[in-house]
């Protein structure tokens, strides 16, 4: 049967990203804003697009279904979704559900993994926002459980303190919006790569080149010098591919695009690869 999100659900928290005005929903179809008449129509699968012009953003459709199956199929990022959902705090009172912010959200895997948790009998109520139109069809079509909307972070389509949680995985940060999307108590999570991440692969691909490796130290002290009441938990695991796993992650990793053809065509021929995911989980509690 096809279920698609409670819509009515989620109309509250919108506002227009052009003049800030609060939204109708208008029976679901489309968000109207109050003040202006700004609207924004909801496709046929559930999202809604806020942004007036495409932008490019490089990910295209190719991209997000690798890594919707390198993360559905070969549970490549479960540990990490695991660690997250261990630190995520939520309200201890109030509301049955909590909800979270994927900020970045690509295809949707990550917040939809990270709501499937059991948060000591509560459940989690995820919104996911991208920049890449190609990204939220593909979260929209896959999971119906979810908000999706095609959304620039920088001009968030929500009202302030909407979250409990704001999520920013393997994805750019506007720490001004952060800090106005979450509830007074809310969390900032953001995953950043460490110097180990992936680094069997660069390694085999630049056998000479400046990207076989890699610091977040400046992602790092963004953070710390963002966001008050923070700490970082560090999370490192090797996951063991198959050829078609190999695939995927070339396909998903922009560290394969543009490094030595025959290189990547070794690699895609091996029968397995061990590979490793390294990264800091940086929180922040407002
Ligand atoms: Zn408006």
């Amino acid at each position: 049967m096809k279920r698609i999100v409670d819509f009515s659900q989620f109309a509250p928290m919108f506002r227009c990203p052009l003049c800030g005005s609060s939204m109708d929903a208008n029976s679901g179809r489309s968000l109207i804003c109050t003040e202006r008449g700004h609207t924004f129509d909801r496709s046929r699968h559930g999202y809604v697009n806020f942004l007036t012009k495409p932008v490019k953003t490089g990910y295209d459709a190719v991209l997000f279904e690798a890594r919707s199956r390198l993360i559905g199929e070969c549970q490549f990022f479960e540990p990490l979704h695991h660690a997250i959902a261990n630190l995520i705090s939520y309200p201890k009172s109030g509301q049955e559900a909590f909800t979270i912010l994927d900020s970045g959200c690509g295809e949707g895997s990550h917040l939809n993994a990270l709501c499937g948790f059991d948060y000591a009998g509560r459940t989690a109520t995820g919104a996911g926002i991208d920049l890449s139109k190609d990204g939220i069809v593909k979260a929209s079509r896959t999971f119906k459980d979810q908000m999706w909307a095609v959304a620039d972070v920088a001009r968030a389509p929500f009202h302030d303190r909407q979250f409990d949680v704001v999520l920013s995985i393997f994805s750019p940060s506007n720490y001004a919006e952060f800090h106005r999307l979450l509830k007074d108590d809310g969390m900032l999570i953001k995953v950043v790569p460490r110097k180990d991440y992936l680094i069997e692969l660069r390694q085999f691909l630049y056998t000479d080149s400046p990207r076989r490796t890699y610091s977040n130290m400046a992602a790092v002290e963004r953070f710390t010098a963002n966001v008050e009441h923070s700490h970082h938990v560090r999370l490192r695991y090797v996951k063991t591919l198959d050829r078609q796993a190999i695939h995927w992650l070339l396909q998903m990793t922009p560290l394969a695009w543009s490094a030595p053809e025959d290189r990547v065509r070794l690699l895609k021929e091996m029968k397995s690869a061990d590979i490793t995911v390294d990264v800091d989980i940086l929180i922040g509690m407002k």
